[in-house]
């Protein structure tokens, strides 16, 4: 079937939406959220009924694949069931999600009944005190228990995603390089991003892809790059006889934007076409009012044709995009 393909102002075409379903979220990450950031109310958000209009909309411009994010997407309740009627869209080809595993133990037989077939798992530390310094909560078992859960039940890939922060997780690098020679986790190194204007970001903490590279190589024997079977903007390694990835993202010291395919919207229905601009569109707006689909598809081509060409943030940055990133969804 022909789709009218989603174009951008620089011969990209966008294929692929991050929703945002809640701006709660169960972790207080230092680095993530602000000490104080105002969260939406239910009414504020969209509902579940919007998203899958929305949705709508977007296959029939040519997207194929969602990701569900937050804040937390698993305190959001029955989120198996827009799982499922998501997954019910026809031209929706991959759904996705990203969470930080507190309730997916408790949570993974549902998803996976609803459909939902892989799940990206943030963790930045393998130490439990660090994990409570870290995000506030002393929840490490518990998200343990969730990456056992989604394997034992068979999401493929589970990646981890490890934001690297010098100083505060930087000397565990090879710990969580050394997982993917016993279990089949994709680990995925992200570099620390200037997001949230009041957040505590600094570009000295910052490691580079390229350094985590040579950390682990330095000290294991055989790391070598590998193609990526599943996409993405990580760029992946093996290590010899390893079940599992090692990938690094490296969205600031080499960035990927002439391949970005992608738009974000906020739990608050604001459609961002770059994770690092603030140029935001609402839709809630147009979804609100009813508006035929016509008008919300107008909204998303508007939001599109003004994508930039690059994030324009650099590692010595002195720019910060304003939203925390619990408020964006990663
Ligand atoms: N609660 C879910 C989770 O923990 O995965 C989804 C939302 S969380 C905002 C998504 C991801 O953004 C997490 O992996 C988090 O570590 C990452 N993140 C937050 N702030 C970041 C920053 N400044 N730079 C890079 N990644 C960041």
């Amino acid at each position: 079937m022909f789709k009218p393909a989603l174009q951008d102002g620089h011969n990209r075409s966008v294929s692929y939406v991050r929703i945002s379903v809640t701006d709660r979220c169960n972790l207080r990450c230092n680095y993530c959220t602000a000490p104080t950031f105002f969260q939406h109310n239910r009414t504020q958000i969209l509902s579940y009924e919007e998203i899958l209009r929305l949705v709508k909309v977007l296959v029939g411009l040519g997207v194929d694949k969602v990701r569900l994010t937050g804040g937390e997407p698993l305190v959001r309740r029955h989120l198996d069931s827009l799982i499922a009627r998501l997954n019910d869209i026809d031209g929706i080809n991959d759904i996705s999600l990203t969470t930080n595993g507190v309730l997916l133990e408790k949570l993974a037989v549902p998803l996976w009944a609803a459909g939902l077939r892989r799940v990206n798992i943030s963790l930045d530390t393998l130490n439990r005190q660090r994990f409570e310094q870290v995000t506030g909560r002393d929840y490490f078992k518990r998200v343990r228990a969730g990456i056992e859960a989604a394997l034992a039940i068979g999401f493929t890939p589970v990646k981890l995603n490890v934001v690297v922060m010098r100083g505060v997780n930087d000397d565990e690098i090879l710990d969580f390089a050394a997982l993917t020679t016993k279990y089949p986790l994709h680990i995925r190194f992200i570099e620390y991003m200037p997001i949230g204007s009041s957040s505590i970001w600094n570009p000295a903490d910052m490691v580079s892809g390229a350094q985590i590279i040579k950390a682990i190589s330095s000290e294991i024997a055989g790391l070598e790059p590998v193609v990526a079977e599943f996409g993405g903007p990580a760029r992946l390694y093996r290590l010899p006889g390893a079940p599992g990835r090692i990938g690094v993202i490296t969205a600031m010291s080499s960035h990927f934007c002439d391949s970005c395919n992608r738009i974000r919207v906020t739990a608050d229905g604001r459609l961002r076409a770059c994770l690092l601009s603030d140029n935001e569109f609402d839709l809630k707006e147009a979804l609100r009012a009813d508006a035929d689909p016509s008008r919300i598809a107008e909204v998303v081509r508007l939001a599109v044709a003004a994508k930039s060409a690059e994030h324009g943030l650099s590692c010595n940055a002195t720019r910060k995009c304003a939203r925390v990133m619990s408020t964006i969804g990663g």
